[in-house]
């Protein structure tokens, strides 16, 4: 039985923990159930070398690196019989970055009678050159080469499978034999070897078109979401992340090998990496910049990584004009590493400058540059690469583009509920809270055509309180606005809902009543009158009396709203005639005092 590996294991607990979870945050549910799909059928894993597959192999591999000149293969099996090739501790061996070409040997026993077919898969997708040979004795019996040099080249002889590596079918005669395999690359050499069966490769590659499916899926998923973001929205950010999203998915196209799907193209095979990689990180610091609105408190910052960045893509871009491949990887490799703390570091300095955004960003960024670290450490040689270490990137980038999710979610909310509080201000007279006039005008509008359509009763009052003036003159204007407000509340408390209270300016107020013919609006004015001239007002540190007067009329011949505003207005006007603190009417009874 297999012993579980790390990233089964976090399947598994990523798994229990959503199911106890469940009652609990639903973002952290998010989270948890992204790990738990990156984590369990993903990629293909990195095969350890010496692993033993099928019961009559066994393989035990060792190494030797190239010193100054190319190592013929009768030279490597001098080397071996001299006992210069040494084991290697680490699950899966990698030299780093433009390391010396690396020799491997595996020996191999067949104890069955008969010979056996086997697939050897071998490296990296991204590897520049491979030359396998089969030894047996001190003989080369075979050999293979990834660039067509060997006798078995050709279709079937040295595929990149994607997720996979390189793979050589073999044919194993009875009894011992060896193979030899040549690894040189200027990107890094990471050397995984394994035998695979028919059914072990068939089942890989379908965890690995498996894994690819879903993790490009998700991820184009976002890409599409952020660049229809971008074109609604206008919010060039998304634009931005969407491109970074994408230069990952053409990063991760290349070095797991689909894009060997051309091999007719070295310059992919080539500078493909390199390219993709600066391309993916010139993105997201692009993206860094627009979110956390850098031009706005560190302006010289932002210049400083547009420079970094555009210099870094020159170098890189030149090294592949010039075919200088060493150099190009170097400048991107160089790059990512500046990216992956250049990004970290503005997300501090965004919070330093009270940026909301930034503590978004900075959780979210985290994630993907610390699995971009992992990785690119294994690549380099620097960690152990294993099943975590090789998908730290993917899983980073799927926390990441979760969390991003969200923070985008939270903008957009926060930009409707400040479109919804502008909205509310514009309509609210800022002292008394009541409807501005604009607003009353804009309701009553509605209210007024419904009333005439259906030929329903609606009524209107006007009101003004009473020798206002003189309570300014004695107490202050701040005094004054106090006790408009206090009126105001009256007001606002006497009415029904769906009536609509307005202030109408300086200390007139208007009042319509939809469904209310005259009778029932005099009997409302009335109670009003009653409660203002009833209430001790507080003002200045003492209390004082008010009253009111007020007009009201009932919709009839007139022909528009302002018609009949103008009529409770003349009555409004009488009212003050006979003496104030009264209401007047159209109708039978015109006035009581
Ligand atoms: P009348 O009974 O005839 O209505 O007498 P009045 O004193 O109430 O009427 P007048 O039109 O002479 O004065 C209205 C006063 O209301 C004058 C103005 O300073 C005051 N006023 C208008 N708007 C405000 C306001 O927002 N705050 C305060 N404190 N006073 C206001
Ligand atoms: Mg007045
Ligand atoms: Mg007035």
């Amino acid at each position: 039985m297999r012993a579980p590996t790390v990233t089964g294991y976090l399947h598994r607990l990523s798994a229990d923990v959503v199911a106890a979870v469940i009652p609990t945050s639903a973002r952290l549910k998010i989270l948890l159930c992204a790990l738990w799909l990156v984590s369990g059928p993903l990629l293909a894993e990195p095969q350890k070398t010496g692993e033993q597959r099928g019961d009559d192999f066994t393989v035990r591999a060792r190494y030797l690196q190239e010193q100054d000149a190319r190592l013929s293969p009768e030279e490597a099996i001098s080397a071996l019989q001299r006992d210069l090739f040494n084991a290697d501790s680490r699950a899966v061996p990698s030299f780093g970055i433009g390391a010396r070409p690396v020799w491997i040997y595996l020996p191999l026993s067949n104890t069955s009678p008969t010979q056996k077919s086997v697939n050897l898969a071998v490296g990296k997708p991204w590897i520049d050159q491979l030359n396998v040979y089969l030894v047996r004795g001190d003989r080369v019996v075979r050999r293979w080469s990834t660039d067509g040099s060997g006798d078995e080249s050709g279709d079937g002889a040295a595929q990149a499978a994607p997720g996979i590596g390189y793979l050589f079918p073999l044919t194993l005669a009875s009894g011992r034999s060896g193979i030899l395999i040549r690894a040189s690359s200027a990107e890094p050499l990471v050397l995984d070897v394994a035998l695979l069966s028919d059914d072990a490769l068939a089942q890989r590659k379908q965890q690995s078109h498996y894994g690819h499916g879903l993790l490009y899926g998700f991820l184009l998923a976002f890409v599409c979401g952020n660049a229809m973001l971008c074109y609604g929205l206008r919010e060039r950010s998304n634009g931005l992340y969407s491109l970074y999203l994408f230069g990952y998915i053409a990063l991760s196209f290349i070095y797991s090998g689909h894009s060997n799907m051309w091999p007719d193209n070295p310059f992919i095979q080539r500078y493909g990496l390199s390219l993709a990689l600066v391309l993916f990180c010139s993105a997201g610091f692009l993206f860094a910049c627009r979110f956390l609105h850098l031009d706005t408190y560190a302006a010289s910052t932002q210049r400083w990584g547009i420079g970094i960045a555009s210099g870094a893509v020159l170098l890189v871009f030149t090294g592949a004009a010039a075919d200088v491949q060493w150099f190009s990887v170097w400048a991107a490799f160089l790059f990512a590493a500046v990216f992956i703390v250049g990004v970290v570091y503005l997300g501090l300095l965004s919070g330093r400058h009270g940026e909301r955004a930034g503590r978004y960003f900075l959780g979210a960024a985290l994630c993907s540059v610390v699995g971009l670290a992992v990785t690119l450490s294994a690549f380099c040689g620097l960690l152990p690469l294993n099943t975590l270490t090789f998908h730290a990137v993917e899983i980073g980038l799927v926390l990441e583009a979760t969390l991003f999710s969200l923070a985008v979610a939270r903008r957009v909310r926060s930009q409707e509920e400040a479109c919804r509080a502008a909205e509310q201000l514009s309509r609210t007279d800022a002292l008394t809270g009541l409807l501005n006039r604009r607003a009353f005008d804009d309701d009553a509008a509605s209210i007024w055509s419904t009333a005439v359509r259906h030929n329903r009763p609606l009524s209107v009052i006007m009101l003004d309180i009473d020798r206002f003036k003189a309570v300014n003159d004695r107490l202050g204007h701040p005094a004054g606005d106090r006790v408009l407000v206090q009126i105001s509340r009256l007001l606002a408390s006497c009415s029904r809902e769906g009536d609509k209270v307005g202030r109408w300016g300086g200390e007139e107020f208007v009042v319509l009543l939809p469904e209310t013919s005259v009778a029932q609006a005099r009997r409302f004015a009335e109670r009003l009158r009653r409660a203002v001239s009833a209430s001790k007002i507080a003002a200045a540190g003492t209390s004082i009396s008010l009253s009111i007067s007020l007009g009201a009329a009932e919709r009839g011949r007139h022909r528009s709203l302002s018609q009949l505003i103008c009529d409770a207005d003349k009555k409004l006007c009488e009212a003050k005639r006979r003496g104030r603190n009264c209401v007047v009417s159209t109708g039978p009874r015109e006035a009581t005092a």
